[in-house]
């Protein structure tokens, strides 16, 4: 058995499967639709004055998102109970590897939901929240964004300042988050709001709120070196919230923040494997093409090293990360609440392992092409400065060494 093939079951087999038809039937012919109308690529979109993602390109994602979700192909992180796949952790992280592997750059990407897609956190919504927010969330219907950040709060989120008051049953929220993925164009916003201060981790709630809903407005783009026009910054003002869009219970705010982000910190490991491979495809390839002294540069010890290197950052990455998971389903995995102790450092290892061997992968795909690797609004150009961003969101690779150093020193 190749290590690539271990825990791949079945469901994952027959997902993959589908997958590529959906490429090749569904993705294909819109890929083909935008590329004429001049508007910039899924990787580099224009604009629009504003700073935002081109409207034409968000108008496709959407379209690919709807496609996935009606071909149940859309949410296979989410509970079975709930609608979705009820794949576990491995089979996830199988499945987002070959998403990744063979959409590249492309409008593929958007058929696996993500940070704009359902969260594993809605589960724990009541049953009219998951109805109303969940269930369109998997069928790709309707896009949401996780409001944790602010402008003068990240790592510290204990220290925001965006807070809920009770009115009757309901609650109202002011504040303004900023940094948010899908900030423009959000349909449900998933925020954190102090909602009993001074009182720890016990001080946060999760609410969610409807972007229709009076007092809550979209504020400006906060562009930054990924350049997609997608993060931004939002305005809660008097927003009323009833009680059933509180998500768990409040209180557990915080604990639900970290549910969240554990799903995003998760997704690492199928990302960084299957672009790695992607890269390691097209270094290969590139590398046995181009020249230097009438030979194949693939034939130089030096570029083979680069190429090797490659390799064994993917490798290690994608071995660690299928570890820490089958480690973390045996402890209830990485979104109860409340969660085991044991589980942070296991999910804060598989984040920072695969970014930083990401972003050594990335550094040596440009170098392998020479300038051509430089070139703006090539694959390698803008993995590179993914790989760059992905040490920050999500938490920090500081952060995650806090949390490993805590496991370490506290609980082994
Ligand atoms: C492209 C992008 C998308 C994002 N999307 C979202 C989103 O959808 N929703 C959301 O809520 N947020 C989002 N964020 C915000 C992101 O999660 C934060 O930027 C991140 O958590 C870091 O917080 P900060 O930027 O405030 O840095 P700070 O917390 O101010 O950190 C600054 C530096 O100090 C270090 N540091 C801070 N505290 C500690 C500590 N205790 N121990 C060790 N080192 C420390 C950090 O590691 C870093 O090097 C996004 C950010 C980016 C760039």
């Amino acid at each position: 058995m190749n290590t690539t093939d271990i825990g791949v079951s079945p469901h994952v087999k027959a997902y993959n499967e589908k997958f590529q038809a959906f490429l090749d039937e569904r993705v294909a012919p819109i890929e083909k639709d935008l590329a004429r109308q001049g508007v910039g690529t899924p990787w580099n979109p224009k604009l629009d004055e504003a700073g935002r993602m081109h409207p034409a390109v968000w108008a496709a994602r959407r379209e690919v998102q709807r496609l996935s979700g009606k071909a149940g192909l859309y949410a296979p992180h989410i509970g079975a109970a709930a609608g979705g796949g009820g794949f576990g952790l491995i089979e996830q992280n199988h499945a987002v590897e070959f998403v990744y592997r063979h959409s590249g750059l492309g409008l593929g990407l958007a058929a696996y939901g993500w940070t704009e897609g359902p969260s594993p956190v809605l589960e724990h919504c009541s049953a009219e929240a998951r109805e109303r927010w969940l269930t369109p969330l998997i069928h790709g219907e309707i896009s949401a964004a996780f409001a944790n950040t602010e402008e003068s709060v990240g790592s510290d989120v204990l220290a925001m300042g965006t807070h809920a008051a009770r009115d009757g049953t309901d609650w109202i929220i002011n504040g303004t988050k900023a940094w948010i993925t899908n900030a423009h164009f959000a349909d449900l916003i998933q925020v954190v709001a102090v909602t009993e201060p001074g009182a720890g981790t016990r001080s946060l709630s999760m609410f969610l709120v409807d972007a229709k809903a009076p007092g809550f407005s979209r504020g400006r783009d906060i562009p930054t070196m990924l350049n997609d026009g997608l993060t931004g910054t939002l305005h809660f003002d008097d927003v009323r919230v009833p009680a059933e869009c509180i998500v768990g219970e409040i209180g557990d705010g915080f604990s639900l923040a970290m549910a969240w982000i554990n799903w995003r910190r998760l997704s690492r490991g199928g990302m960084c494997a299957g672009w790695g491979r992607w890269l390691l495809h097209r270094a290969r390839t590139f590398a046995r093409e181009r020249k230097s002294g009438g030979h194949p540069i693939a034939d130089l010890q030096a570029v083979q090293h680069l190429i090797a290197d490659m390799d064994l950052n993917i490798y290690q990455a994608h071995a660690a990360a299928l570890v820490a998971l089958t480690e973390l389903e045996a402890l209830g995995g990485p979104y109860a609440v409340p969660l085991d102790h044991r589980a942070p450092r296991l999910v804060s290892l598989v984040k920072v392992i695969n970014d930083e061997a990401f972003y050594r992968v990335t550094d040596n795909a440009v170098q392998v092409r020479g300038a051509v690797g430089l070139l703006l609004g090539s694959p390698e150009e803008k993995l590179f400065r993914v790989a760059r961003n992905l040490r920050i969101p999500a938490g920090t690779s500081e952060i995650q060494r806090n949390a490993i150093a805590r496991g370490v020193m506290k609980y082994s």
